[in-house]
Order: structure tokens, then sequence, then C-alpha cells
């Protein structure tokens, strides 16, 4: 909210001339997603049950006040000894009683005694190993132990997964299932995590209604703003809070009345109107209300028409109109963004090595992002076309299950070849199940 205010209500005309230096149109991705990352901080912590925590990043360490597991434990179900006992096999010994797992031992067995023991029940003073009931006859009273590799083994130690009074997660860790499985096991009901970003969302132009202003499409006059809709999916995929501020129409007025609600975002994501066509005023509007203006033009495809600037604490990144660009810039820059400010350690997409089904070519000298499906072969992902690769074609983008990478300087590439591909959404699964025993070292 502060920061917003601090946005000068009058319009300077004189700011609203956008800076033109040359390089400003010549960044490569991989410097712009830096610098992008780097313009941004991890947002300020919130305390919330552990129970909500889930898919946030932790802000303070968490420590135990237990030893897990909190007793020497049995692995297994079987009678409890001491090894001494057992070091001449077949041996009979005589069981003074039986421990189930909830249960614990009255007393320890003494020399020639055993102890019948479940899994996870406490072990008794004294034993110092858990036969396995197969090596055994199974007996309740009397017990033949038949063979003694069990000797020594299979007790847990109180303490062996968590000691207590350390640390079981430090900050920065993902609450994922096995960190809230862990939190719960400390008895960590309420957890400090960073705060998830607020994430204002504004589409533009003319052309545009809302999904409920069909019967416009219909007629012939209007097209959907599909971009408030993927954009809001992203927003929520990546952890942020989406605040839909609508479509505004190509005039400055308009621009100006839709980004005052923007107020209070950590982020604020623009989409289209960012060009060098006659009615893209976003950068104009956003330079007149004090925006400092890092970039607005990357040698990529799609996407190039990519902005990234700050209204004083709410940063902006103003993605190409063009409903396939819109998403590949989210990927590349918003979502890492996102990552950052809720304090994920490790911003940036991954890369997975493909290997061509069919030969790609390309246009011109940009690094570009090919929608492709990927296929399991042999221990190899295979990347193929989703088809028509233009900017506006959402269809390819939604049969498609990764980016194919195409570095500047590689116009062409054979089948066969081998090149890196960003996979989208939930990572990369298939149809099929996996052949473990594939190649060493394979990426599927
Ligand atoms: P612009 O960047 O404003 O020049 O827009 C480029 C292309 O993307 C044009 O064809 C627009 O109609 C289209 N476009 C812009 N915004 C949206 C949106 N929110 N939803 C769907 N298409 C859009
Ligand atoms: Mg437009």
């Amino acid at each position: 909210m502060r920061s917003w205010r601090r946005w000068p209500r009058a319009p300077d005309r004189a700011a609203s001339r956008v800076p033109d230096e040359p390089r400003r149109y010549q960044l490569d991705v991989v410097e712009a997603m830096e610098r992008v990352v780097a313009g941004v901080a991890r947002l300020g912590a919130e305390r919330l049950p552990a129970a909500h925590a889930r898919g946030r990043v932790l802000a303070a360490p968490v420590r135990s006040p237990v030893n897990l597991p909190p007793w020497n434990n049995s692995a297994m179900d079987g009678y409890a000894v001491r090894s001494a006992d057992v070091a001449r096999v077949p041996v009979t010994l005589r069981v003074v009683e039986t421990v189930a797992a909830g249960a614990f031992p009255s007393r320890a067995p003494g020399p020639g005694e055993a102890t019948r023991i479940m899994t996870g029940a406490p072990v008794p003073e004294g034993a110092d190993s858990v036969i396995r009931v197969e090596d055994t006859d199974g007996g309740r009273d009397r017990v033949v132990i038949r063979d003694n590799r069990d000797a020594g083994r299979n007790v847990r130690p109180a303490g062996e997964d968590v000691r207590a009074g350390t640390d079981v997660l430090a900050a920065g860790a993902v609450l994922g299932a096995a960190q809230l499985g862990l939190l719960a096991a400390v008895g960590a009901t309420e957890v400090d995590v960073t705060r998830q970003p607020r994430v204002a969302i504004l589409s533009t132009g003319d052309e545009l209604v809302p999904p409920d202003r069909f019967a416009e499409v219909v007629a012939g006059r209007k097209i959907v703003s599909s971009n408030g809709v993927t954009l809001r999916a992203l927003v929520l995929d990546s952890g942020g809070e989406p605040v839909d501020l609508g479509i505004a129409a190509d005039t400055r007025d308009s621009l100006r009345a839709h980004l005052e609600r923007a107020e209070g975002a950590d982020l604020l994501l623009t989409s289209g109107g960012n060009s060098v066509g006659e009615f893209d005023y976003v950068r104009a509007v956003l330079a007149e209300r004090g925006a400092a203006l890092d970039f607005w033009r990357v040698r990529m495809r799609p996407g190039a028409p990519i902005g990234f600037g700050r209204i004083g604490a709410t940063a902006w990144i103003g993605l190409p109109g063009n409903p396939v660009s819109t998403m590949v810039t989210f990927e590349l820059f918003a979502r890492p963004v996102i990552r950052k400010m809720r304090g994920h350690a490790a911003p940036f997409p991954a890369t997975v090595p493909v290997v061509l089904g069919e030969a790609v070519s390309v246009g011109a000298d940009l690094t570009h992002f090919l929608r492709v499906a990927l296929a399991r072969d042999a221990g190899r992902l295979v990347a193929r076309l989703t088809g028509n690769q233009s900017s506006g074609v959402l269809s390819s983008m939604a049969r498609a299950d990764a980016l194919l990478v195409l570095p500047r300087g590689v116009r062409d590439a054979p089948a066969g070849a081998t090149l890196r591909a960003i996979p989208l959404g939930d990572g990369v699964a298939f149809a099929t199940a996996p052949d473990f025993a594939s190649a060493a070292g394979s990426d599927a």
C-alpha cells in the first residue's frame, strides 16, 4: 500500500518519455532473467498453521523438542535377545513377555532369555539384537533361534532420525509432504513461512472482453481475454495470490484508472500494450507515474516485447499480449520472480536434455522457445513439435509438455540432435511405466 501511494498523482509529461537506449533492446534472455530475479527480494514472514503451509517456504528453522524415534525400537517382528546368547545356534531361550507396538517392556531379558517383540515396539534394556521371527520357531514360552545373522542388528536407536534440541528443517525448506510429516512428528503445529506475493493481473486491449461476455465474440466484434485466465492459473500454480484488475482499454486514462487498483501488489503483471504499436501506452503510463523501467525488449521468440521495472515496492513485468508469448514469458520471468519472493533459494526453471524427434528450424537470431510434446523412448526424452508455432496459437501450447530451447546461433537442428527443454506444469510424466533398467544417466 505504502509504496503505491508514492506514485505521483499528477501525470508528469516529461517523465512519460521512455528512455530509448539501444542496449535495452538487446538483452539476451538469460541476462534478462538474471536481472529480473536480482531485482526483487524475498517477502516478509507470516505465521501459519502447518496444515495450511503446504508448498510454502520456511522463513525460520524448526527445532525438535523430542528425539525421533523416542526410544530404541525394533525394526522387525521377532525376539529381542543379547547377542552373546545367540553366538551358537540353534539355541533355545525362555520368552519372558510379548511387547506389541504401543506397549512397553516390563523387564529386561536376562541371560538365556528373550522378549517377543513387534516392529516399532521399544526394545528392552540389555537386548542388543532382534532376531527376525522367520529365523525362529515362533515359540511363545520358549523359542528356538535357528540363525544368528541378526545378532547385533535390528535395533533402531532413539534419536537416529532427529535428536532433541536440533533443527529438523532449515530456513528455506520447501514444505512438501516429507517436510510436513516431519513438522507434525516434532509437534510443530505452527510455522513461520514467507508470505505469498499478491500478483495484480491487468489485461490491455480494446478488442478484449471477459469470458462472460462471449456473446460479443459470437457476434464477431471481440475476443475473450484468455490471458486473464491463463495468468490467473499460472499465478496460482506458482504460489502467488492473483488479484484481477480486469481489462484496460487502449487509452492512457483507462490504463491509469486500472493501474490505481494495483495498489498494495507485490508484483504487477500487465499483458499487451507493451510493444511499439500506436496504442501501446503501458510503459508511458507507468513512466508518468514514476516507475523505474529497467528493460522492455529481449532477444527471444515468442515474447520479445517483455518489460521489467518497479513502481515503489511493486515489481512490474510487462508481458506481451500474444497468448503464447504471455505464457512463455511468464515461465521465464514471472514464475522465477514469484518463486524468489516466496522464499525459494532456487528460482530458475529446470531444463532437461531432449532428443529431437524431427528436424526443427527457426528464422531470426533470437533464442527460440518451441512448443513440444515429450515421449519416452529407450530411456531418452524425445521431443516433437505440437503444431503451429505462431505466438497467437494457444492450441499448440495446450498440447505441449515442454518448451524446446533453440539458443541463439542454432537456426537448424536435425532429427536426433540433443537440445534442452523446459518442462511445463507438473514436471514430466508419461503414459507408459518407466524402464528403470535403461541406460544409466538417461532422462526418462
Ligand atoms: P499487443 O501486445 O497488445 O499488441 O497484443 C498482441 C496480440 O495479443 C493481439 O493479437 C491481441 O489481440 C492479443 N492479446 C492481447 N491481450 C490479450 C489477452 N488478454 N487475451 C488474449 N489475447 C490478447
Ligand atoms: Mg494491444
